[in-house]
């Protein structure tokens, strides 16, 4: 499939249409495969999940113990999302 995120460009608009980043959800190759459709679903769930528990990534990532980058790998639909993550179970350490 054309990579959603760079609609097929391989690089992604940075500020000005003049300054142009490899897109980072398909490295610049432009396409991806089918399967990323699915992950992308999935990864929405991850996130909505997480945003109604008002945690930001880097904390999420901090109380799953991953690397922040491999959670938004998930959330985006870059890699495959795991759906056993769930934030039900992770108590709020009060401040
Ligand atoms: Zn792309």
């Amino acid at each position: 499939m054309i990579c959603p995120k760079c609609k097929g460009e391989g690089v992604l608009r940075i500020f000005s249409p003049q300054r142009f980043m490899n897109c980072y959800f398909c490295n610049g190759s432009k396409t991806v495969p089918e399967i990323h459709a699915q992950w992308i679903v999935e990864g929405t769930i991850l996130k909505d999940r997480r945003i109604q528990k008002r945690f930001i990534l880097r904390k999420a990532a901090n109380l799953l113990k991953m690397d922040p980058k491999d959670l938004s790998d998930m959330e985006i639909g870059k890699v495959k999302p795991n759906l056993n993550i769930s934030y039900r179970t992770i108590k709020t350490i009060k401040h």
